[in-house]
């Protein structure tokens, strides 16, 4: 995905400046960028799914619920992305929820994924734990 692109979650920044510097810093040896809240991680993730990230999304997985590989399906093109409501998820809270709807274009069909997501706060790290029922 190209630096200068409008970032896939919607904030109305680019993508380098959004979610791409996650993509781009996670791993970094000497200062790792990671979401700070619930809702960016989320963004971030969304915005992986997008960018075909498979890597980002498996990093920000928590270890207990994180699958031991991932493909995406490279049909699926995610388009928006509407945070609907979040729940704690902030720098000090230790789990946090947020509700997303998702809407993507798989050939000449489009659709939505409606979802409630649960995170946890672990080692100062955001993580996606599940989907909340
Ligand atoms: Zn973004």
């Amino acid at each position: 995905m190209h630096k200068d692109t409008r970032c896939p979650c919607n904030s109305g920044e680019t993508y380098s400046s959004c979610c791409g510097r996650y993509h781009q810093g996670f791993n970094d040896p000497e200062v790792p960028l990671w979401p700070g809240t619930a809702e960016t991680l989320m963004r971030s993730r969304f915005s992986a799914f997008a960018a075909n990230r498979p890597d980002y999304l498996l990093a920000t997985w928590f270890q207990d619920t994180r699958p031991a590989e991932l493909e995406l399906d490279t049909d699926m093109v995610w388009r928006s992305l509407e945070i609907v409501n979040t729940e704690a998820g902030g720098p000090f809270d230790s789990t946090g929820v947020v509700e997303f709807i998702a809407r993507y274009k798989q050939g000449k069909k489009t659709g939505a994924q409606h979802e409630v997501s649960s995170f946890v706060r672990a080692n100062g790290r955001w993580y996606y734990l599940d989907a909340a029922d």
